[in-house]
């Protein structure tokens, strides 16, 4: 069966969406609107289409630059195309391609978490709670024994706080397959993105984050 998947773009050159140099798919369509998204122009549900033949290909092309790397699902959410990306996986593997899958959390898809070489968890704490599905899901991870990296957009004044610190320490002392924690400085340079979509960057009235934020925020997280 040729599969079909929508999505926005295909990026070759990645260092900072995994390990090692990667190419970096990023499906269309997303379930969250999170206020500091980078990637407000993957939400819409249309994108480009393109059969999985035609983008193994296209990967393939790029094989010996990412051969100590690997691929990186990205979007968007790609668990909304799940069925795609596990024969995009799948495909991968059979040409010695590695690939990892960036979510949100709230669709535990067995099959793509069995396929896939990993998983980035972007915990989502900006407003105090955490969706019960993400647990769901990292419950799963941990029946399967796949290893997540679990990322944290971190936002100076909204979710360095002790409060908000403790939600992601405790997630990460709860499941053994959180194999690496990662802040991330929230950053605004996709401001431009929402400005051509003319749509209103929801995080705009926050300070970008700093290596100082960030250095507090990982001491806090070893206490
Ligand atoms: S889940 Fe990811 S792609 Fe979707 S809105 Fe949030 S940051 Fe953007």
């Amino acid at each position: 069966m040729n599969y079909k998947a929508r999505i926005d773009s295909v990026y070759n050159g990645s260092a900072v969406d995994g390990k090692g140099l990667r190419c970096v798919v990023f499906f269309t369509g997303c379930n969250m609107r999170c206020g500091f998204c980078h990637n407000p122009e993957t939400w819409t549900e249309k994108g480009n289409e393109i059969e999985l033949t035609e983008l193994v290909r296209k990967i393939k092309r790029y094989k010996n630059y990412i051969q100590n790397g690997g691929v990186t699902l990205s979007g968007g959410e790609p668990f909304l195309q799940a069925e795609f990306c596990t024969a995009l996986v799948n495909a991968l593997h059979v040409e010695g391609i590695s690939s990892i899958v960036e979510t949100n959390g709230l669709i535990a898809d067995e099959d793509l978490i069995n396929a896939c070489d990993g998983i980035r968890l972007d915990l989502k704490n900006q407003d105090g709670r955490v969706d019960s599905r993400v647990l769901a899901f990292l419950d799963k991870c941990e029946e399967l024994g796949k290893d997540v990296t679990l990322t944290n957009v971190l936002v100076p004044s909204l979710n360095d706080t002790p409060e908000k610190l403790n939600i992601v320490k405790n997630i990460k002392n709860k499941y053994s397959c959180i194999k690496e924690l990662k802040l991330l400085a929230f950053r605004k340079l996709c401001t431009g993105k929402y400005e051509r979509l003319k749509i209103p960057f929801p995080y705009e009235k926050y300070d970008e984050g700093t290596k100082k934020d960030l250095d507090k925020a990982y001491a806090f997280l070893k206490e």
